[in-house]
């Protein structure tokens, strides 16, 4: 970004102070931020190797620790910015191309002959038909197979039209067992990200009773922040983020940005009004894209949390379509991202979202349907408060 002064993760205290008075009212209801500093002291002999491994001694002998608290989801993540400085990678390696084009001639590759299909048939789409998954996570799990064998290949109208057919899959699930009323969708996208099947797909299940815990939970959370505040909790979300210059880019009515709090590396958030909305599906299709271009990305998570398909007993007004996407790691590394601390305590990342974010946007800047000058750094205030921050129906 030309001109500005970069802005850095571990400066959030100072951040959320200079924001407008009401900006930060509401980050400071939303977030709990403390910064700190570790120390050490490194003997003569490692400072060679030190050096060579982050750039200069004083760069390890004093690391400035952010730790970030969504108060209201309590989801939490700790930034050290010596992590943070590592520099981004674009690109998809050869190797990684090579592994991928290996495995074509799958299954999935011929998914009549080679997967199930439901007890009410298959969903085709233009880029992919379901498939019944054969070791089910739920009394109704579905694969959405991919046409594409490689993953990587992703384009907005393909990723829209996945979810669109795993939309599809729900409603025939809804149809074949009323009680289903509950509909999650997922994308593991290679091993590193959990996918057991190289080939591209995506996997949708619906469930009964209550929703799954993790999606229940957000929905008490946001209920208890709006029976406290009056407002609701996503918009106010959503502003906090385009208040501090998080916002990325998205189509119209479709608001997205790289959390404050992420579960792992590069986390986006995006906010819609329904799966339903294409502009929704496409704006989460055109990220993962640059995701893959520019961020390089290639083993990702994305996670779509919708509210029920029929009417249940609890109340979900006020509560929207919200879509993670996470980046997982270099499917060549052998150490996982996650350990103790992400299952156990907080989450530890490395990535700014502040980069992230102005990556995104110098990427995208300009192109059809992500008009730059409603994301540019200048007006993110001024977008989170017209078109971006639209009362989602009660
Ligand atoms: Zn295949």
């Amino acid at each position: 970004m030309s001109g500005a002064p970069e802005r850095k993760i571990t400066d959030l205290p100072a951040l959320i102070e200079a924001l407008q008075p009401q900006d930060r009212a509401t980050a400071h209801r939303l977030f709990d931020v403390g910064a700190t500093t570790g120390r050490l002291d490194p003997p003569q002999a490692m400072r060679a190797w030190i050096e060579k491994s982050f750039g200069s001694v004083n760069a390890v002998t004093e690391q400035r620790i952010v730790r970030v608290t969504n108060r209201v989801t309590l989801q939490g993540t700790l930034f050290n910015g010596l992590r943070a400085s590592r520099p981004l990678e674009p690109g998809v390696s050869v190797d990684l191309e090579r592994e991928i084009e290996a495995t074509t001639g799958d299954p999935f590759c011929r998914p009549e002959e080679g997967t199930p299909a439901d007890v009410f048939g298959r969903v085709r789409g233009e880029h992919a038909i379901t498939a019944s998954n054969v070791a089910k996570y739920d009394g109704f799990h579905g694969v959405v197979v991919f046409d594409d064998h490689n993953p990587l290949r992703l384009t907005p109208e393909k990723v829209s039209d996945y979810v669109s057919v795993g939309l599809e899959w729900c409603r025939k699930a809804l149809e074949a067992a009323p009680q289903a009323r509950y509909p999650f969708l997922m994308w593991n996208c290679l091993w590193r990200a959990g996918g057991s099947i190289i080939h591209g797909h995506a996997q949708v299940t619906a469930t009964r009773g209550t929703h799954y815990p993790k999606v229940e939970h957000l929905r008490r959370a946001a209920a208890f922040y709006k029976a406290e505040h009056g407002s609701n909790y996503f918009d106010d979300l959503c502003r906090v983020h385009g208040s501090l210059g998080l916002a990325v880019p998205a189509e119209e009515g479709v608001r997205a940005f790289a959390s404050l709090s992420p579960v792992k590396e590069k986390e986006l958030v995006v906010v819609g009004r329904s799966p339903e909305d294409e502009r929704l599906r496409r704006t989460v299709g055109a990220l993962l894209q640059y995701y893959v271009r520019t961020l390089g990305v290639s083993a990702f998570n994305v996670a779509f949390y919708m509210p029920p398909l029929a009417p249940v007993d609890e109340d979900w007004s006020g509560f929207p379509t919200v879509v993670h996407l996470v980046d997982r790691g270099s499917p060549a590394s052998r150490t996982s991202d996650i350990g103790a601390m992400e299952l156990y305590a907080a989450s530890v990342v490395a990535s700014d979202p502040f980069r992230v974010a102005d990556v995104l946007r110098e990427a995208t800047s300009g192109r059809p349907g992500f008009p730059a000058s409603r994301h540019s750094r200048q007006t993110d205030g001024a977008a989170s408060h017209s078109s971006g921050s639209a009362p989602f129906p009660p």
